[in-house]
């Protein structure tokens, strides 16, 4: 397609034909300044040419690595009418779209090189029914807000475990949440219903009844979504009143048995319970340790539990197992809540997108090769910040109407994380280097966390054929211009 590169005089002249004032439509240089709601006009409209741009182009991805890419506008809307407004306005200069909600897609898949950004971020609003047991919520609410709220109700969501990772890309991609495997083993699998606008502009609630198609697609479709949400309505869950946490310490070289235990743990149907694992440089290692104590893996098991009895009942076919007692280091079942969980994730060095990631993943039926692979990759990472998460999912159920179609129990994501953009290279070849190793027991692909930059064709894989080829299908019928960029296929 071709996509007219426009100044920004052409842009507004453009908006002033499409019949809109060019007092509604506001300018970028103070992107936090009080403005009113118009109608039939875009939001916040920045060009390419404006002095500001490369400053709001580089705040798009949360993290200090940005892509290159560089789209023709930035959209940032915040009513339904001015999302409307832009999605025409893109329909008449013949743009294509991507959309943002809080940017955390460690790839910039919101950052291409033509047509119009769409940035959500002021759709934040939370509703809850507590009676109905469900919440209307802003793709660009944060886990930690939304917890806040519900948790005030007595309600809690499978939130992401980062208190900034807001609902919109998450929710897209399928979404690992706190005490997932209770609350329908993927968050996306708690979207009752979402307001989807179209490519045409329409804005359409989809749900099991309306708009199947899309409501299968908007559970875990990912940046292959044709549409942008603008709301969805999540089921909630009664909070737990009882956190518990528990770390047992091992050599990184342990993590094939640490998985083996918490796979068979899993399978005698532990409820309530976030199975999962960590490869984590030994900051306490001095330059004489061997060098097994130079890396460590740390399972780390929390139950959402409503008593500390209940908590330790649960816990129990882990710390009746032999391999409890070989830890380095135990700390059995302290207390947390699930806000806690989220706050300790902001670590003021990584938590809030201070350093340069790269991640991929992976999931896997052949646990005991993929995790001794990755514990000996994890070997020659170059950057003490670089972390290996295995989740063992003990559900790992599928409902119909979903796109995400690809679960097993044993789930890898390798997160190469650095400072100094001189050291991009060096970690970006361990991340590949470290998924080239897990290819072979690879049985698919998380398709909000992959590195299609090797390999473009993980991007199909994160889903069964049949569920691709629906996508493909969904995709051509709603989206038939392609005015989606879709799928996000880089170096
Ligand atoms: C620090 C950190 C912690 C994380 N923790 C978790 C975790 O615990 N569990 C987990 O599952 N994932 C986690 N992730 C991954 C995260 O879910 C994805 O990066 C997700 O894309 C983030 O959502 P976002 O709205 O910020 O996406 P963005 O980067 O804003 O957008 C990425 C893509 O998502 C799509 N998208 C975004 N908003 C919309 C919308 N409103 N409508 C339609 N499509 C949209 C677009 O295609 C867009 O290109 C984490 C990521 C980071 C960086």
């Amino acid at each position: 397609m071709f996509l007219p590169q426009l100044t920004r005089r052409d842009f507004l002249s453009g908006l002033l034909g499409a019949g809109a004032t060019l007092a509604g439509c506001r300018q970028a240089a103070d992107p936090d300044r009080p403005r009113s709601t118009a109608t039939s006009t875009p939001g916040t409209v920045v060009m390419r040419d404006d002095p500001d741009f490369e400053l709001w182009r580089t705040s798009m991805p949360w993290q200090l690595w940005k892509p290159d890419r560089q789209p023709d506008s930035i959209v940032r809307p915040e009513s339904i009418d001015e999302l409307a407004a832009a999605v025409q306005l893109a329909r008449d200069k013949g743009w294509r779209i991507t959309s943002r909600s809080g940017g955390h897609h460690v790839w910039g898949a919101m950052l291409r090189d033509d047509g119009m950004l769409i940035d959500m971020s002021r759709f934040r609003e939370v509703r809850i029914d507590p009676e109905q047991g469900f919440a209307d919520v802003g793709p660009a609410v944060w886990s930690d807000r939304l917890n806040r709220a519900l948790a005030a109700e007595g309600l809690a969501f499978p939130v992401a475990h980062c208190a900034s990772v807001p609902m919109g890309g998450y929710l897209m991609g399928g979404g690992f949440g706190l005490n997932g495997d209770e609350w329908g083993a993927m968050a996306c699998f708690s979207v009752l219903e979402a307001d989807v606008m179209t490519a045409d502009g329409e804005l359409l609630t989809v749900g099991p009844d309306q708009h199947e198609d899309l409501y299968w697609a908007v559970r875990g479709a990912g940046h292959g979504f044709p549409g942008i949400v603008s709301r969805y309505r999540l089921r909630l869950y009664p909070a737990p009143q009882d956190v518990r946490e528990s770390v047992f310490v091992f050599p990184a070289g342990r993590l094939p048995e640490v998985g083996d235990w918490l796979r068979s743990a899993a399978a005698t149907g532990m409820p309530n319970t976030e199975l999962m694992c960590l490869l984590l440089d030994n900051p306490d290692a001095g330059p004489d340790a061997p060098p097994a104590m130079r890396k460590l893996c740390i399972a780390r098991p929390v139950v959402f539990a409503d008593s500390s009895a209940e908590a330790e009942q649960i816990l129990a076919p882990l710390t009746a197992h032999p391999l409890a007692g070989e830890a380095l280091f135990t700390n059995l079942l302290q207390p947390n809540t699930m806000q806690g969980l989220l706050e300790g994730s902001i670590d003021l060095r990584s938590g809030f997108g201070f350093g340069r990631y790269a991640v991929d993943t992976a999931w896997t039926n052949e646990p005991a090769d993929a995790l001794a692979t990755v514990a000996a990759e994890f070997a020659s990472a170059p950057s003490p910040k670089t972390h290996v998460v295995v989740l063992i999912k003990g559900n790992s159920e599928l409902p119909e109407a979903t796109a995400l179609s690809r679960l097993t129990d044993t789930w890898i994501g390798s997160y190469a994380v650095w400072d100094r953009a001189e050291d991009t290279a060096a970690n970006v070849d361990w991340l590949r280097q470290t998924s080239a190793a897990l290819k072979p027991f690879a049985a698919g692909h998380s398709i909000n966390e992959l590195d299609a930059g090797v390999d473009p064709g993980k991007i199909e894989r994160s889903f069964t054929p049949e569920a691709w080829a629906r996508l493909e299908a969904i995709r051509a019928e709603r989206d038939p211009d392609g005015r989606f960029h879709g799928f996000l296929q880089h170096t």
